[in-house]
C-alpha cells in the first residue's frame, strides 16, 4: 500500500494534540514542524513543503484550531484540505476532441510504464465509454515495445497499428491517424520512445509527432517510485512538449509519495490518472480529495464504493445498501458481499481501503488467506435458512451443530458471528454517512 511511511508519521505529529485539551500557538508550532520533516522525508519537494506548512500553520494559529475543542480534528481537517490542494483540488478529465477521434499521445521515460498505460486507458474508454480506440505503436526503439503493445491489443481487444521498426515514427503516427479516420475509431492512442533520460533527439521527435498529430492529450507518464526525479523529469518534458496531464504510475509500490505530491506544484500541470498495479484494470481517475484522505490514513471509502459498484449490478447494490441502513443485513448477504470483495482484489488491500484501517499497526503484516473466506464460506453454509436471515437464533446448541456440519471448530463459528455483528454495525454506521474515520484515526 502506497505512502505507509508518510501517514504514520502525519498520524503521530498530529496525535500529540490529541492528548491536549487545548492548544497553544507553541503547539502548532511543533506540531507542523513534524510534518514538515514527514513531508521531507517522503521526498515531497522542498520548496511545496515550504509553502505547505506556511499556509497550514498559518490557517491553525488563526483561531481555527487554538480556539477549538477538538484541535486534533481541526489539523486534520486543515492538512487534508491543504493536501487536497496542493495536488489539484479537483480531478481533471480527459480532454476531448469536438469530433472524433480524440488524439492521446502517451511520453515518457522507458521502463516509465507509457506502453502498460495505454492498454489500461484504452480498456478503460472502451469500458466504460463504449468507444473504439485505436494504439499506434510508435516506439520504434526499444524492440520489445511493439510486441508488448501487440500482446496488450490482443488481450483486451483493441486494434493495434504497426508499421514495425524501419520507418519513421512520425510517418507511422502519419499513416496510423489515416488509418483510424477510414475505420473511424473515436479515440487515437499513440505510444511514442522512451529513453533512459530527457535527452534532445528524443525530445525533437516528440516535437516532430506532437506538430503533426496535434494530439488533444498529451499525457505524460512518470514512476511514482523515483520520488523527485520523477518531479524533474515532468518538468523537463513539460518545458518541451508543453504536455496536457500527468499519469502517476507504479503508486501500489510508492512508499513515500514525494512525486504525487509535489508534480502538480511543481509543473501546474494536473495528475490524471493512476497506475496502482500491473493489471489492465489497475488505472484510476486521480481525486486530490481522495488521495489527501488517503495518505492522512482515513480510508479511501469512495474507491472502495467505486470498485464495488463496478462489479456489482446497481440494483444489488441498492438493495444492499436499503439493508444495510435498515440493518437488516443477514448471512446470505455476508456471502454475497464476500464474493463481490474477493472479485476486487487481495483482501487485506480492500481492508486497508476502510478508514482508520490504512495504518492499524494490527493490521501492517496482515495477510488474508483466501482458504479462510472458503472457511467462512463453509459455516454459513452450514446454517439453516432461518439462521441466516435472523442471525439472533444463533444459541450455543446451533452453534455447536454449525460448528460440526462444516467441520470448524466451534470456536471459529463463535468468532465470525461476532465478527458478522461488528461488521454489521460498522456498515449500518457507513450508511448514515458517517465515514469521517477520524475518531478511528486519532483512536478515541
Ligand atoms: P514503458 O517503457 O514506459 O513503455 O514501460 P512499460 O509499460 O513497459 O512498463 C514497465 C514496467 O512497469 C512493466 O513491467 C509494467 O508492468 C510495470 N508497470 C506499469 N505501470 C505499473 C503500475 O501502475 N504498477 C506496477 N506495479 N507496475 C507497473
Amino acid at each position: 500500500m502506497a505512502f505507509e511511511g508518510l501517514t504514520e508519521r502525519l498520524q503521530n505529529a498530529i496525535s500529540k494534540l490529541r492528548r491536549k485539551g487545548k492548544v497553544s500557538e507553541a503547539d502548532v508550532r511543533e506540531v507542523m514542524r513534524e510534518i514538515r520533516l514527514a513531508l521531507l522525508e517522503a521526498d515531497v519537494n522542498f520548496q511545496v513543503v515550504k509553502d505547505f506548512v506556511k499556509t497550514v500553520r498559518e490557517r491553525a494559529i488563526g483561531a481555527e484550531v487554538l480556539e477549538s475543542l477538538t484541535p486534533a480534528q481541526q489539523i486534520v481537517k486543515i492538512v487534508n484540505d491543504e493536501l487536497t490542494k496542493v495536488m489539484g483540488q479537483e480531478a481533471v478529465e480527459l480532454a476531448q476532441a469536438p469530433k472524433i477521434p480524440t488524439i492521446v499521445m502517451m511520453v515518457g521515460l522507458q521502463g516509465a510504464g507509457k506502453t502498460t498505460t495505454l492498454g489500461k486507458l484504452a480498456l478503460k474508454l472502451k469500458n466504460e465509454q463504449k468507444a473504439r480506440p485505436l494504439l499506434i505503436a510508435g516506439d520504434i526503439y526499444r524492440p520489445a515495445a511493439i510486441d508488448q503493445l501487440k500482446i496488450i491489443g490482443k488481450n483486451i481487444d483493441v486494434p493495434v497499428f504497426s508499421l514495425g521498426t524501419d520507418i519513421s515514427p512520425v510517418e507511422i503516427v502519419r499513416q496510423g491517424l489515416a488509418f483510424a479516420q477510414e475505420k473511424k475509431n473515436d479515440y487515437v492512442l499513440i505510444d511514442t520512445a522512451g529513453r533512459l533520460q530527457v535527452d534532445e533527439k528524443l525530445m525533437n521527435e516528440l516535437a516532430e509527432i506532437k506538430q503533426l498529430a496535434q494530439p488533444n492529450e498529451i499525457l505524460l507518464t512518470v514512476d511514482a517510485m523515483t520520488g523527485q526525479n520523477a518531479v524533474d523529469v515532468a518538468k523537463g518534458f513539460n518545458e518541451q512538449l508543453d504536455v496536457t496531464g500527468i499519469v502517476l504510475t507504479k503508486l501500489d509500490g510508492d512508499t513515500r509519495g514525494g512525486a504525487a505530491l509535489s508534480i502538480r506544484a511543481v509543473t501546474g500541470k494536473p495528475i490524471k490518472f493512476i497506475g496502482q498495479g500491473e493489471k489492465m484494470t489497475d488505472l484510476d481517475v486521480f481525486y486530490p480529495d481522495r488521495m489527501a484522505s488517503r495518505i492522512l490514513g482515513m480510508g479511501d471509502m469512495l474507491t472502495l464504493i467505486e470498485k464495488a459498484q463496478q462489479d456489482f449490478d446497481q440494483k444489488k447494490a441498492d438493495e444492499m445498501q436499503e439493508k444495510m441502513r435498515e440493518n437488516t443485513f443477514d448471512f446470505n448477504d455476508f456471502i454475497d458481499q464476500m464474493t463481490q470483495v474477493q472479485k476486487m482484489g487481495p483482501m487485506e488491500d480492500v481492508i486497508k481501503m476502510i478508514p482508520g484501517m490504512a495504518n492499524n499497526p494490527a493490521l501492517k503484516n496482515l495477510k488474508v488467506d483466501p482458504k479462510d473466506i472458503e472457511h467462512l464460506k463453509a459455516i454459513v453454509f452450514s446454517m439453516t435458512e432461518k439462521e441466516r436471515t435472523e442471525p439472533d437464533v444463533l444459541n450455543p446448541s446451533r452453534r455447536r451443530r454449525i460448528a460440526a456440519g462444516s467441520g470448524r471448530p466451534v470456536q471459529e463459528v463463535n468468532r465470525m458471528i461476532k465478527q458478522f455483528n461488528q461488521m454489521k454495525k460498522m456498515m449500518s454506521k457507513f450508511s448514515k454517512g458517517n465515514f469521517s474515520g477520524m475518531e478511528g484515526m486519532l483512536g478515541n
